[in-house]
């Protein structure tokens, strides 16, 4: 069975460490977080003291880290470097595409097939093993990782090469952002014009209005029980991460020149709901603000 090597144990890579672990794989895992080790340790994972002893002998190398400045550091730092041969490197990382495809060159170069995996589902399908992965990277990497990612996810794509899985987590979820705002905007609308949400919700889920905003997580309460807005917008995925993914298509979007003044404006909407104490609220809790 294969040595998987897991560095950022935090809440999506400990619960996708444990279905690795269950799968009957040896995960050595890695952490800043001694808090995030010892969970994994509890979920069957052997702890060791940096991510270089962390690949020493894995077939595999898995991170889940926060944001591009750690996943390059950990790669071009620990672990290309210390990997051995023939080992395949995924990131399921959620960052930007151009530090993806400079780490996966810098891979490259030293003869090592990397893949980058972010994900869609959150940390409930993190722990049930059904998260999306995105996939970019070679026919032969992605071939490669794709037994891997099926023993934590259910839905496994390949976007094109390098760097094209960020591309497709970053334009899905600017769309989500934006359609959030739109489907606020829309309730905070009808209750001035004295349509009941719930009418509403009956028509626009099932006619040209609808989306995923709508349908599965309406930032109202009522319409869908299991939305954070029926617990008072506890995440869920919060506006911080949100935040996060809005400003990785903005940056993209300059960086390559593509016009996105819609991303642009409920980015900086966002931005303006955390400014104001509400990061580690649900994303949909935006509707508040905008209700002025
Ligand atoms: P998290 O903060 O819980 O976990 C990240 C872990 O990385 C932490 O435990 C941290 O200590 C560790 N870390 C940071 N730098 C490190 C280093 N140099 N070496 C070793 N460990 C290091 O975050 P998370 O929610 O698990 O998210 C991880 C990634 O998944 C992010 O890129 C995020 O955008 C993405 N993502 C998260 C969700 C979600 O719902 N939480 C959903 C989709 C994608």
């Amino acid at each position: 069975m294969s040595v998987v090597g897991f560095i950022g144990v935090g809440n999506m890579g400990g619960p996708m460490a444990a279905n690795l672990i269950k799968a009957g794989m040896t995960v050595k895992a890695f952490d800043l977080s001694q808090e995030a080790v010892d969970k994994a340790v509890e979920d069957g994972a052997t702890a060791v003291g940096s991510a270089a002893e962390a690949v020493l002998d894995a077939d595999v190398v898995i991170t889940m880290l926060p944001a591009g400045k750690h996943v390059r550091a950990v790669y071009e730092g620990e672990v290309i470097g210390h990997a051995k041969e023939g080992a395949l490197f995924i990131d399921c990382s959620t960052i930007d595409v151009e530090t993806t495809r400079d780490v996966n060159k810098a891979a490259a170069e030293k003869g090592f097939d990397m893949v980058d995996a972010p994900v869609s589902g959150g940390i409930m399908g993190a722990a049930a093993g059904t998260l999306t992965f995105m996939c970019g990277g070679t026919d032969a990497a992605f071939a490669r990782a794709k037994p891997f990612l099926e023993v934590m996810g259910k839905t496994i794509v390949h976007a094109g090469g390098a760097g094209n899985g960020q591309a497709a987590k970053i334009c899905n979820n600017m769309m989500l952002g934006i359609q959030m705002v739109s489907v606020c905007e829309a309730f905070n609308l009808a209750e001035k014009l004295g349509l009941d949400a719930q009418k509403l919700f009956d028509v626009s889920s099932t006619a040209s209005g609808q989306c995923w905003s709508m349908t599965t997580y309406c930032p109202v309460p009522g319409p869908v029980p299991t939305s954070p807005a029926n617990r008072d917008y506890a995440p869920g995925f919060t506006a911080a991460m949100m935040l996060k993914d809005m400003n990785l298509s903005q940056d993209a979007a300059t960086a390559f020149g593509a016009e996105t003044p819609l991303g642009a404006r409920a980015a900086a909407l966002y931005d303006q709901f955390c400014a104001e104490g509400s990061a580690d609220v649900d994303f949909s809790g935006i509707i508040k603000m905008l209700k002025g």
